[in-house]
């Protein structure tokens, strides 16, 4: 039985598949829908009155999961008179009608320019007992205007920019989320500053390519100003970017991650290809030369920066020579980690018609020799931290193993993930009630490829409000108010991220 056949509020979950504008969309999707006075279902709940897919059409076969999810719920709707199945997102925004034609028990579909609409949708088909699809071309609303529930009591996404300039040939973001559309700068701070009077100690900065933040209202160093402006702003601890785009990347960018001390000292720069040609073939209009030299010039202004990236491996036509020069990126940039990826065809993008598609067997081995190389470098990297003390953001579901190994997991100020030992209760005053959300300070004792291990007990703890909420079982929730789209004359600055950019391939 659902909740509210017995007679409860309506209750609702959100599968998310895909990026981080997805996870984030996905916060949105929820802080309206409880705006709307729907509760989120329990984790034991077995049916829930409404199931949200938040899709993500960059992944191949990510169709095929879609229906197969539909198909397996189909029998649950039935079962439970009331129900409603909404699918929202990149896919849907492609797809549109074609997924009520092949799934007719799906009740509403929205694209991503109008996830606000949702609520309203789910109740013109409750009342007109037929499926609701629309989708908009264009944003009626900057996103980050919807109420939204936050799913972390630390650390919070914020939208500068939604869409995509670019036309890299292997993407298809930017026939799904239009062009870039940038946010106002005082919007995105008074966001910024509404997380931290909640507790919230660290921002990520989301678009698709932030590099080119302010593009809109014709200023292109708005995004250096913005690193800037979140330096200002009491109590907020690290600040974080993704993705930018090598081809934008600016001096006056890495000046201010420099200048600016709660910017973190990480940079995540998709580098897709070390060979020019297939750069080229990706129509990403950088080149090797110019990714080593931006990592040539955070490196001289922040020598403890760690640099991590996206590689595609694969791509129609690429050579031997072609991945070997990848290779050669990869041994001369000495990345702290990477995001793989073997190319895949994404129908509806250039590069899925192109000439030169690899059998998967050399995709593969290439694929083998680029981990294997990457993980050399990585945990050569990480071995440079043992013995060294570091703050770590004590975080929710970063370490798996933690509950058998008495460990708590965060991440580092450059981005690391490290599992620290917490010390005997009592040792550190109070080392036994660490919370998710705290600070601690601890020495790293061990590098593997992909973490750090921190076997002392911590060298210090500090209690925080993110820390109290995630006790109290808060989550931060930002209402929207005073945010919208940018208008004529907009002043400064600020862009955001997906794979491959924010977006990962
Ligand atoms: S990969 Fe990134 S920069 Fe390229 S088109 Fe896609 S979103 Fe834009």
């Amino acid at each position: 039985m659902t909740t509210a056949a017995a007679g409860g509020p309506r209750t609702y979950q959100v599968r998310t598949y895909g990026c981080q504008m997805n996870v984030h969309d996905s916060e949105r999707i929820s802080g309206l829908l409880e705006q709307a006075g729907y509760v989120r279902a329990g984790e034991a709940e077995d049916t829930p009155d409404v199931v949200v897919f938040n899709t993500c059409a960059v992944r191949e076969n990510a169709d095929n999961r879609l229906y197969g999810n539909l198909g397996h719920l189909r029998p649950v709707k039935n079962r439970h008179p009331g129900m409603q199945i909404a699918v929202g997102g990149c896919l849907a925004q492609k797809d549109r009608g074609d997924i009520v034609r092949r799934a007719p028990w799906v009740d509403v579909v929205f694209g991503t320019h109008n996830i606000g609409s949702l609520p309203v949708l789910l109740e013109r088909a409750r009342h007109n007992a037929a499926a609701e699809v629309e989708i908009l071309e264009a944003l009626d609303v900057f996103p980050s205007t919807l109420p939204t529930r936050r799913e972390s009591t630390y650390a919070g996404w914020v939208s500068i920019s939604v869409g995509c300039n670019n036309t890299c040939t292997f993407c298809i973001v930017p026939s799904l989320r239009g062009r870039e559309k940038d946010r106002r700068p005082g919007d995105i701070l008074s966001e910024v500053r509404a997380l931290v009077d909640e507790g919230v100690l660290e921002v990520t900065l989301l678009g698709q390519n932030v590099n080119s933040y302010g593009v809109e209202f014709g200023d292109r160093y708005a995004f250096g100003k913005l690193l800037r402006a979140c330096g200002e702003i009491d109590g907020l601890e690290r600040v974080r970017f993704t993705s930018p785009h090598p081809k934008d990347f600016t001096d006056d960018v890495i000046a201010a991650m420099a200048e600016t001390p709660n910017v973190c000292p990480s940079l995540h720069m998709p580098l897709q290809s070390g060979s020019d040609d297939v750069l080229r073939a990706m129509r990403r209009s950088y080149r090797s030369e110019k990714y080593l030299g931006i990592i040539e010039k955070v490196r001289a202004a922040m020598p403890d920066a760690a640099i991590t990236t996206d590689i595609i491996v694969g791509f129609p036509g690429e050579t031997e020579a072609d991945f070997e020069r990848t290779l050669d990126v990869v041994r001369e940039a000495r990345f702290a980690s990477a995001f793989t990826f073997q190319y895949s065809k994404r129908p509806g993008t250039p590069a899925a018609s192109m000439d030169g598609q690899l059998p998967k067997q050399v995709v593969q081995e290439r694929y083998e020799r680029l981990i294997a190389c990457v993980e050399e470098i990585t945990w050569a990297e990480n071995k440079k931290l043992v013995g060294e003390t570091v703050e770590v953001l004590v975080a929710v579901g970063e370490g798996r193993k933690d509950e058998r190994t008495g460990r708590l997991s965060g991440r580092a100020r450059d981005g690391r993930l490290v599992h620290f030992a917490t010390g005997a209760a009592g040792e550190l005053g109070d080392a036994g009630s660490i919370r998710p959300g705290d600070i601690v300070h601890t020495t790293i004792t061990y590098a593997a490829p992909h973490h750090l291990n921190a076997d002392g007990a911590p060298l210090s703890h500090r209690r925080t409000r993110a820390g109290d909420a995630a006790e109290a079982g808060r989550s931060p929730r930002t209402p929207g108010v005073l945010l919208g789209l940018p208008t004529i004359g907009a002043p400064a600055p600020v862009p955001a991220p997906t794979t491959g950019c924010a977006v990962s391939p």
